[in-house]
């Protein structure tokens, strides 16, 4: 079985099973329950529908799903918090990759370091859907 759409080459089922296995929620696929709900952007003129949307918990999370799109040529959109106007955190028939809710507050954090000009800003979203 393979998951097809019409801007993405037809992915392996046994690929999509093979990143299941190192995602920490295993990817949203088109005919799950949670498939519409998950595709949602803030535009409700916009209605697209990505082959798969991957919700990351961790950074190894997005490692693997970019990765995977890059490796099955697929169109990768990032939501952030789904409030960009045309859309551009959700693609018809690619891969979207967003944020896990509640896992993390919203805002930005600057990392401790030794040397001011290695100091590593983290941007956080602030979408609560
Ligand atoms: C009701 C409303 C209120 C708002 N209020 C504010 C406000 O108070 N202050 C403010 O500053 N802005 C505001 N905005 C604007 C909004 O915050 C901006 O549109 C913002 O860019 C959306 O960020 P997001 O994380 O929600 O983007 P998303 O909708 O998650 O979109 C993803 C973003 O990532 C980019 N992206 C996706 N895939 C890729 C890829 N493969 N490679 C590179 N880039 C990619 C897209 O271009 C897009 O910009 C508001 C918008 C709305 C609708």
């Amino acid at each position: 079985m393979t998951a097809t759409s019409p801007r993405s080459a037809a992915v392996p089922q046994a690929d999509i099973d093979q990143l299941n296995m190192v995602l920490s929620v295993p990817a949203v696929m088109p005919g799950d329950p949670e498939y519409d709900e998950a595709r949602k952007v803030f535009n409700a003129m916009i209605d697209r529908k990505p082959a798969m949307i991957v919700h990351c918990a961790d950074v190894a999370d997005v490692i693997a799903s970019v990765n995977f799109a890059r490796e099955h040529g697929m169109l990768l959109a990032v939501r952030g918090g789904g409030h960009n106007g045309p859309g551009f955190g959700t693609c018809d028939g690619g891969m979207v990759t967003k944020r896990i809710s509640g896992r993390t507050g919203s805002g930005s954090r600057v990392d401790s370091s030794p040397s001011p000009s290695a100091a590593m800003v983290r941007v956080i979203g602030s979408h609560r859907s």
